[in-house]
């Protein structure tokens, strides 16, 4: 077959987090005892009242086409959750509902950013965002940032590469993989900074609701003066909904018609019984603040458990996560110790102690793994148990 075919795709190869979930559902299959703490899933059900919802939807006949930018009392019920819990104030027609906060940061990537246009990623970085950035036919310019930093971008850095062309900024608080959480005022500087260059600023905020001991700022609040913001968001994280696969964008008016028409030719929108229960899960307000803080309890204690058995490791540095629920850990010294990189360390255990982990050169950060806590204490104590005998076979003290 002619390798023309995939032209399209240059280059573009699976996503690292469902690569690594996928071979370990395999060995799954297999029956081998296998620990995946791979995917960034929580694994609570959805909460019932959610659940039922779309049910209820499913049996009211609500099961034709959806409008192309979401139903219309959810795309307001967006904009009223925005103004409650991230001080935002937009209108309905600024929301676009989509096949959850991936295709949003699709949409908006594609829609704002063309051939050439450098767009600044920092890292470590959420997966996709390179191949969306590439699918764009745009230009990802990763900027490092340090542990020192609270792993979070250096202004002068970001202001550097404004000046020199770059035309946005992708944003990720809290952080997957790292776990940073930007403050207000960190926020703010970077909006300033966008703002004296007219750059984008593209705001992935689908960890808001999972921060510890800390709060969420949200571009809706940190931003109002400045309009080239698109806000991203979703249910999957903050609902356990990851199988529903509805998330939201939310930006200018006219940004939002176009990722509205994009969306018209590739997919309509999200199913709409799914829609449905995502309203559910904005509208009631008691039952959905009691699910996120039950989730968000659980995540904490694992967040400790972990945090406390990693730290007791020999060469594994772990940095506490102020939010998401994702454990990024240094594990130099074991790559040295294996003369692999951090890719070889994953397959390594996956093979020797049947433990799933995400390699940090996925995710731009190639001597760290991260290990999600989206899992069962009981799952977590098994995984430190082969991290410990992994320390003492790759000879680390
Ligand atoms: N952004 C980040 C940072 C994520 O971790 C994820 C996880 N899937 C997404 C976006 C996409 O989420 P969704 O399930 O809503 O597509
Ligand atoms: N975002 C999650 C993760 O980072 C789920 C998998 C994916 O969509 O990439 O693991």
């Amino acid at each position: 077959m002619s390798v023309q075919v995939y032209a399209n795709l240059g280059g573009v190869e699976e996503s690292a987090t469902l690569g690594m979930t996928r071979l370990a559902a395999e060995l799954k299959a297999a029956d081998l005892p296998v620990i995946s703490l791979s995917a960034g899933e929580p694994d609570f059900a959805t909460p019932g009242f959610i659940a039922e919802a779309g049910i209820e939807a499913i049996r009211d006949g609500q099961t034709h086409y959806p409008p192309a930018a979401g139903l219309a009392p959810l795309r307001a019920e967006v904009a009223a959750y925005l103004s409650q819990e991230c001080g935002g104030a937009y209108t309905p027609e600024q929301v676009l509902v989509t096949v959850g906060a991936k295709q949003a940061l699709f949409n908006a990537i594609f829609t704002l950013f063309g051939p050439g246009n450098r767009i600044v990623i920092p890292a470590p970085y959420w997966v996709s965002y390179p191949p969306i950035a590439r699918l764009a036919r745009a230009v990802p310019v990763i900027l490092e940032t340090t542990a020192a930093d609270g792993f979070k971008p250096d202004p002068d850095r970001v202001a550097a590469l404004f000046r020199s062309g770059a035309r946005g900024l992708v944003l990720n608080s809290p952080s997957n993989p790292s776990g940073a959480v930007l403050s207000g005022a960190e926020l703010d500087r970077l909006v300033a900074i966008a703002a004296k260059y007219d750059a984008w600023i593209i705001s992935d905020e689908i960890y808001h609701a999972i921060v510890y001991n800390t709060e969420h700022a949200s571009v809706a609040a940190r931003a109002r003066d400045y309009e080239r913001v698109v806000l991203v968001n979703g249910f999957s994280k903050a609902f356990a909904m990851t199988g529903w696969r509805v998330g939201y964008a939310v930006g200018p008016r006219e940004v939002i018609a176009a990722m509205t028409r994009l969306q018209g030719h590739i997919n309509t929108n999200t199913a709409l019984p799914c829609q449905y229960a995502a309203l559910a899960a904005l509208s009631e307000r008691e039952p959905r603040q009691r699910a996120i803080e039950e989730m968000v309890l659980a995540f904490n204690r694992r967040r400790d458990l972990l945090l406390k058995g990693v730290a007791a490791i020999p060469g594994l540095t772990p940095y506490p996560p102020d939010g998401a629920f994702y454990l990024w850990i240094d594990a130099g010294r074991w790559c040295d110790s294996l003369g692999a990189n951090s890719t070889g360390l994953c397959m390594d255990l996956l093979d020797n102690e049947r433990l799933a982990l995400v390699p940090g050169e996925a995710f731009g950060a190639d001597r760290f793994i991260r290990l999600s806590f989206a899992a069962t204490e009981e799952a977590l104590t098994e995984a430190l148990e082969r991290l410990a005998d992994a320390s003492v076979r790759l000879g680390l003290r």
